[in-house]
């Protein structure tokens, strides 16, 4: 049995104020990115032509900032897009349909983004805090801890960095533009809550308040932080809420999903059904398929019971082993039988296709090995 983990403190509130990056028009809605130009002495106006390069036009270099005066494009993108984001690492499988991106923050943490191309859509994947506190034994960024949360802008850039790599064409056999968004990256989204409710309300604001995306299109995932769930249900927002589940009983779920310690599956479920009943949105089941650990046929069958009539799909995730770790993936065989045992009790079911596995797909996996090529990160929180 784990011991209690340390549970979504939010480092802000804890008297040592983590380095956070400096103000960025996407951390402001429009109304404050006016009020900010007006202080830098412009016309207000001037906000909403920034605002269209950004988010419209996915232009931050300011000498192709034509329509503002060239003796203010400097200051104002100085102000209003300073730089959060630096890329250290930009890998490709998947023959270019899948792109990695590991960034350097201003303090020098590492946060990684995944752009995947298919044929009808363009996703990234998003990290929110720079490592994460929830602890999962299984995963890469639960075994550093946490470093910080991300500042609103520092989620929202990673996707329209991304969104211009798509526009460039640089994934073959897509559309070129972004469509979907998912925080399943760095981080639990919902320990860092009113920056990624701000950074979803950026996402779907249209240009050039935002990037103009489909809630629809925006997936959320969580851990499980019942109160955080409950409370993303009453803001008016219908993205798809995504449990990582990975296991149906208490007594597994305890330590591979430590917070479980705090929130029983029991709670968690009904939270899950409440936001599904709230927003009308299928909720999505995540279970990493673990040999030998969560992946019996028993357990199948209970995760059928508990889902079977409710407004839910399960993911099942092939686990992408870190180095060195005593987790592997499962047979696919089992994996088979899993999937069929669900469907059996007549829940929907997918298994997730591997996307980046050979270039340390899963989520903290080349920060990891960044930090393993180079100097370790610094811990701000
Ligand atoms: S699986 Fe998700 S919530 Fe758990 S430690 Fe990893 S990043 Fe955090």
């Amino acid at each position: 049995m784990t011991s209690l983990p340390l549970i979504p403190v939010d480092p802000d509130a804890r008297g040592r104020r983590p380095a956070m990056p400096p103000r960025h028009l996407a951390d402001l809605d429009l109304p404050g990115r006016r009020a900010l130009v007006t202080e830098l002495g412009e016309p207000g106006f001037r906000a909403k032509q920034v605002s269209n390069h950004y988010f419209g036009r996915l232009v931050r270099d300011p000498a192709q900032m034509t329509d503002l005066p060239a003796a203010t494009r400097e200051r104002l993108a100085g102000s209003l897009l300073p730089t959060l984001l630096t890329p250290v690492r930009e890998l490709a499988c998947d023959d270019g349909a899948t792109r990695k991106a590991l960034w350097r923050l201003h303090d020098g943490s590492l946060v990684e983004s995944v752009l995947m191309g298919y044929p009808d859509r363009v996703t990234v994947c998003i990290s929110s805090q720079a490592g994460c506190g929830m602890a999962c034994p299984f995963c890469a960024t639960g075994q550093a801890g946490l470093t910080r949360n991300l500042s609103t802008a520092e989620i929202v850039d990673q996707a329209v960095y991304l969104a211009g790599v798509a526009a460039s064409g640089a994934v073959a056999g897509s559309p070129p533009r972004l469509s979907h968004v998912v925080f399943m990256g760095m981080g639990e989204p919902l320990a860092n809550y009113s920056r990624v409710v701000a950074a979803i309300r950026r996402l779907v604001a249209p240009a050039p308040e935002g990037l103009g995306l489909s809630q629809r299109h925006i997936t959320v995932s969580t851990v499980g932080l019942v109160p955080a769930i409950r409370r993303l249900a009453s803001e008016d927002l219908s993205v798809t809420l995504a449990l990582s589940l990975h296991a149906p009983d208490d007594e597994l779920r305890d330590e591979l999903v430590p917070v479980n310690q705090r929130w029983k599956v029991s709670e968690v479920l009904d939270a899950a059904w409440d936001y599904a009943a709230t927003t009308g949105r299928r909720v999505s089941i995540e279970y990493a398929m673990i040999k030998d650990v969560n992946d019996q046929p028993w357990r199948a069958d209970l995760l059928g019971r508990l889902l079977a009539g409710k407004l839910a799909h399960v993911n099942l995730i092939p686990l992408n082993p870190t180095p060195g770790s005593r987790w592997d993936a499962s047979p696919k065989p089992v994996e088979r039988e899993f999937v069929r045992r669900l469907r059996d009790a007549g829940v929907s079911t997918t298994v997730r296709d591997t996307r980046g596995r050979e270039i340390d797909g899963a989520c903290g996996q080349l920060a990891a090995a960044e930090d393993r090529d180079t100097e370790p990160r610094t811990a701000t929180a």
